[in-house]
């Protein structure tokens, strides 16, 4: 499938998922049902929270995060511009303005919570934080900043399921946190997300706003609740299927056991990398314990040629990638906000030289060397 020896991410998928799919082909019930319920549950309880909703996306989990927050024309909401380009998105196409903030340096690639203060203003209504790579943003100054402006704090943790940190899980610290579980995630089911709220009334709103809105949803008929239901705002459908939540719940069971063998490659890489000069290794000054590690990030010396490596290592057939083009730099945000171009000095120089290693619970240390051997290479030869 891929013509990597070493591909950036593979999907560790087992006999147990294989069997979780077939059971759910052979049980009759194909969207939400009782193991999309169930899966919702184990969830909830491994971040220690009451409740979860399943949801078809991690762009959906953040969309519908906006929408119950009632966040609309008018309103801002600040955000990391390093990030994938999801939240953004989300934001602005409930008619809000994403107001781009920078990061706070080579060693910490997450929302400065003092440039973020600066970006408030009296149309703010929300921040949303995204735990770059794993590691968890400043929670503590972000939430306090948050409380002090009387606005949400939205976690994007696509990056970080399951994953505990100094200021708590990671999603259950802010007012709303949202998952991802596409293809290339630590928890992967192909597409899907969760939701979690801090407030139970929220995630009651996000829950009736996944399906369509309606008072009385499918699996409540279908247990001989009241046939009639209404529908009292707009929703939409972004319910996961049954056939991928029964996969989640597998990869559930599994992450422990996964975000392990991540821990190990990322102790090697830090061991031989952190001491190649001009290299900076993002959060290396972070227990290997604090991060879901769903990157590992490097950051190149300024100037250096990003393409050369990657071709490099492309030709010891070894996948690299960059995470992520700014957000603020895309053609389509630049279009909405032509006259005001955000200064993000951090974000415009880490991401002019920032490569994502490869990753996953599937690698092992001979492949880690490699790809050492492979980057030290690049630095021996000027
Ligand atoms: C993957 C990702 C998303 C979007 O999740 P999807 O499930 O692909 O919609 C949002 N934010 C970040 C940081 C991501 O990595």
């Amino acid at each position: 499938m891929t013509a990597f020896d070493i591909a950036l991410y593979r999907p560790h998928i087992g006999q147990a998922e294989i069997q979780a799919v077939t059971d759910v082909l052979r049980s009759g019930w194909l969207s939400s049902g009782p193991v999309t319920e169930d899966f919702e549950g184990k969830y909830a309880a491994a971040l220690g929270v009451p409740a979860a909703v399943a949801v078809s996306s991690g762009t959906a989990a953040l969309h519908l995060a906006v929408l119950a927050l009632g966040i609309g024309p008018g309103d801002e909401v600040v955000l990391p511009s390093l990030n994938f380009v999801s939240a953004a998105a989300t934001v602005a196409l409930c008619g809000a303005t994403p107001v781009f903030a920078d990061v706070t340096g080579p060693h910490d690639l997450c929302l400065d919570p003092d440039d973020a203060a600066r970006r408030i203003t009296p149309r703010t209504r929300a921040i949303v934080a995204m735990h770059y790579g794993g590691y968890a943003a400043d929670l503590t100054s972000l939430a306090r900043l948050a409380r002090t402006h009387g606005i949400a704090l939205i976690e994007d943790c696509a990056h970080a399921p399951v994953t505990d940190s100094v200021h708590g899980v990671l999603g259950t610290v802010g007012d709303i946190g949202c998952y991802s579980f596409f293809a290339t995630k630590n928890l992967a089911m192909g597409e899907g997300g969760m939701v979690v709220a801090h407030d139970p009334a929220l995630g009651d709103r996000i829950r009736r706003l996944r399906s369509h809105a309606l008072t009385v949803s499918a699996q409540q008929r279908h247990r001989g609740g009241s046939s009639l239901y209404d529908v009292d705002t707009l929703g939409l459908n972004y319910r996961p299927t049954e056939i991928g939540c029964a996969i989640g719940r597998v990869q559930l069971d599994a992450l422990p056991a996964a975000q392990a063998r991540r821990r190990e490659a990322v102790r090697l890489y830090r061991d031989h990398l952190t001491s190649l000069p001009g290299l900076t290794v993002p959060f290396a000054d972070r227990p290997v314990e604090q991060s879901a590690h769903h990157l590992f990030a490097v950051l190149l010396p300024r100037g250096a040629d990003r393409d050369a490596l990657q071709d490099a290592l492309r030709a010891e057939r070894i996948q690299s990638g960059v995470h992520y083009p700014p957000t603020h730099l895309f053609t389509a945000y630049r279009e909405r906000d032509p006259g005001e171009q955000a200064a993000l000095p951090v974000t415009e120089d880490v991401m002019a030289r920032q490569l994502s290693l490869p990753l996953h619970p599937g690698i092992g240390a001979a492949e880690v060397r490699r790809v050492v051997e492979a980057v030290s290479a690049a630095w021996r030869t000027p």
